[in-house]
């Protein structure tokens, strides 16, 4: 039994590809994870770091509370389940299963016992003197299975076990892993490129591409709420259909207009999470709806298409399509202008037939075209507010503000687009709407305040309920302002980032070799923690004193030097005074400028000091976190 934590995990292989990158999750005790995704995009090589069969590039792996990046595979207490089976196929089943226990010179009597008790477990007792090739490809994993339970492990890791079965031999034998992750009450970890195994399996389930994590979930969560297309389109079969769209918002209704000139209406509450700036008809975004989501009728009502192709597979119906009423060759599903709609017990549907489809307003997915993120967040990232700027003052959300001098800087007259997350909505004095809706989201409150015809999104506290006026003040220095779509002021944020070489000292104290490490920034020489000290050397070896580096810091841990203390050296060039919050951006003597917190009068010159404990490193030649 064991929790695990991933943090910043990136494997760099030696030709100098990266195959995992900043790889981070915390697996509580018991859970079954399943890492899935498409061949080549990390997987395999996660499971191998966490065994120890690969070395860690750069993060920290735990196994219960202890760090394990440099131990040994077998001190890891990690039992691992290939492929392939790797059974010695000399040996029978019983001393296959026996003999890793064999070699850490366990009594005879107690391997007899875990081997039988995993053995009846397994129903395999039968086959105990066979030799492997003497038996079938399932009971040959099981046998895997069974060596990997008789060492009583802390973790199972298992890597595409079942892709050399049979399907009917794969479906029992998930069940089978399904129940005996049950009844074991360990962590488990499961590679797959298998969708289905994935959802059938996983307690959470994390997708992978191309070395980047794209979401961790619950089934469920990934069904219902991808974070992005490719999340979407992985998950569920018939795969997710998408169409390139625009959006246009009118009243209480949106039309949804097709790349053929089709149009399909859509209620505006089942998007109203969408920014309002997607939904004026200009930008084309990409539609997605599962087949299970789409009803057909005959009656003119939807979006038309011919149907190309039926697979009844009993109860169930899929339908294959082509939008439009074109009645020429169409054989592939073609994004864009094919559609599959999977029906249940529905027989009168025929080939050549011209229907509609009707997608369930509950069920409509929306996508950016260019990033592929999801449209519609649990939570919106972002609202975007018209203002009026003019005399110094601030006027939107049917109030009137000062403006900020901070924002003045760039625009102080004419209309302007904030573009607010809703994390900088706080409860305040300035501005006052009412909670049309309150939605529990992951145990946040998202409350949907009524701004005219739409809303905006904002994160209240237990305190507030539906249909109260909510009062709440702006964190002018967490948005963005845009004028005709140019970006004027951008959010601060919570992080400076300073570009310096890494040194090291070495020292004698009481006839002992000390060896100090240090983030140098435009000459002030930070002590680093000696673990990270040692990170980067062994990341980097010897090149490391050559290298520079980005060291990033949370804005709150800098602060003014002591009288006589060591600091980097700063000029003010000017302040910034948001509001809400006071900043002076500053400038190094080797030329790097950044923001820190002001409060009161701001001299000139100021000796800026930090922690090398609060600094996390950065390489400048390849995207990763080194510690
Ligand atoms: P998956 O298990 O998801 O199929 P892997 O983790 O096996 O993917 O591989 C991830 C990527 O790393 C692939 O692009 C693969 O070619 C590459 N890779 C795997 N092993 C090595 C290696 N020893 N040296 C260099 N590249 C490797």
């Amino acid at each position: 039994m064991a929790n695990l934590k991933l943090s910043h995990i990136y494997k760099v292989y030696d030709n100098g590809h990266k195959a995992v990158n900043d790889f981070s999750i915390d697996i509580a005790d018991r859970e079954f994870i399943v890492f899935v995704g498409p061949s080549g995009c990390g997987k395999s090589t996660t499971l191998r770091m966490i065994a120890g069969l690969e070395t860690i590039t750069a993060g920290d792996l735990f196994i219960g509370d202890t760090l394990v990046n440099d131990m040994e595979p077998k001190d890891r207490d990690i039992a691992m389940v290939f492929q392939s089976y790797a059974l010695y196929p000399h040996m029978s089943v019983y001393e296959n299963m026996a003999f890793g226990l064999r070699n850490r010179k366990m009594p005879e009597a107690e391997i007899k016992e875990r081997v039988m008790k995993a053995a009846k477990m397994l129903d395999i007792v039968d086959y105990l003197d066979r030799k492997p090739k003497q038996m079938s490809g399932g009971q040959r994993q099981r046998v895997a299975l069974g060596r990997a339970l008789v060492r009583d492990p802390k973790v199972f890791l298992l890597d595409e076990p079942l892709s050399n079965l049979d399907a009917k031999l794969r479906a029992t034998m998930r069940a089978e892993i399904t129940a005996l992750h049950k009844s074991l009450n360990t962590t488990f970890i499961y590679v797959t490129h298998d969708q289905v195994e994935a959802m059938t399996m996983g307690t959470r389930i994390v997708v992978m591409k191309l070395g980047y994590v794209q979401q961790i979930d619950t089934p469920m969560n990934l069904y219902n709420s991808p974070y992005n297309k490719f999340v979407a389109g992985f998950i569920g079969t018939p795969q997710m259909n998408f169409f390139d769209v625009t959006l246009k918002r009118d009243g209480d209704k949106v039309a949804v207009t097709f790349a053929n000139g089709d149009v399909i209406c859509v209620p505006y509450e089942a998007v109203s999470k969408i920014d309002g700036g997607y939904l004026d008809g200009s930008v084309h975004v990409t539609f997605g709806i599962r087949p299970e989501h789409i009803d057909i009728s005959g009656d003119g009502e939807g979006l038309k298409f011919v149907v190309t192709g039926i697979e009844r597979l009993g109860n169930e119906t899929i339908v294959y399509g082509k939008l439009g009423d074109n009645q020429g060759e169409y054989t592939m599903k073609d994004e864009g202008n094919g559609i599959i709609v999977k029906l249940i017990d529905r027989d009168d549907i025929s080939v050549g037939d011209v229907v509609y489809a009707q997608p369930k307003a509950a069920k409509l997915h929306f996508f950016d075209a260019e990033t592929e993120i999801t449209l519609m967040h649990k939570i919106p990232l972002y609202n975007t507010v018209a203002a009026v700027l003019g005399g110094g003052k601030l006027g939107t959300l049917g109030t009137e503000t000062a403006l900020p001098a901070a924002i003045a800087k760039y625009v102080s007259e004419g209309a302007v687009d904030l573009i607010v997350p809703p994390e900088a909505i706080v409860k305040g004095a300035d501005f006052r709407l009412r909670a049309a809706k309150i939605e529990d989201v992951d145990g946040k409150k998202l409350a949907y305040l009524q701004n005219g015809d739409h809303y905006l999104f904002a994160l209240v506290g237990d305190d507030v309920s539906e249909g109260d006026d909510y009062g709440f003040s702006i964190l002018f220095d967490k948005i963005t302002v845009k004028a005709n779509g140019e970006e004027l002021a951008s959010p601060i944020s919570d992080e400076v980032s300073l570009e310096g070489r890494f040194t090291k000292k070495e020292t004698r104290e009481d006839g002992e070799r000390v060896l100090r490490f240090f983030y140098n920034v435009a000459g002030y020489a930070i002590e680093a923690d000696k673990e990270n000290g040692y990170k980067i050397n062994s990341i980097d070896k010897d090149h490391c004193y050559d290298y520079t580096y980005r060291y990033v810091i949370d804005r709150e841990k800098i602060r003014t030097a002591n009288d006589g203390e060591a600091g980097l050296d700063v000029t003010v060039l000017e302040e910034l005074d948001y509001g809400n919050a006071k900043y002076a951006k500053v400038r190094t003597g080797d030329g790097q400028e950044f923001l820190i917190k002001a409060e009161g009068d701001v001299p000139e010159k100021l000796r800026l000091a930090f922690d090398g404990s609060d600094v996390s490193v950065y390489s400048t030649r390849i995207d990763m976190k080194l510690c």
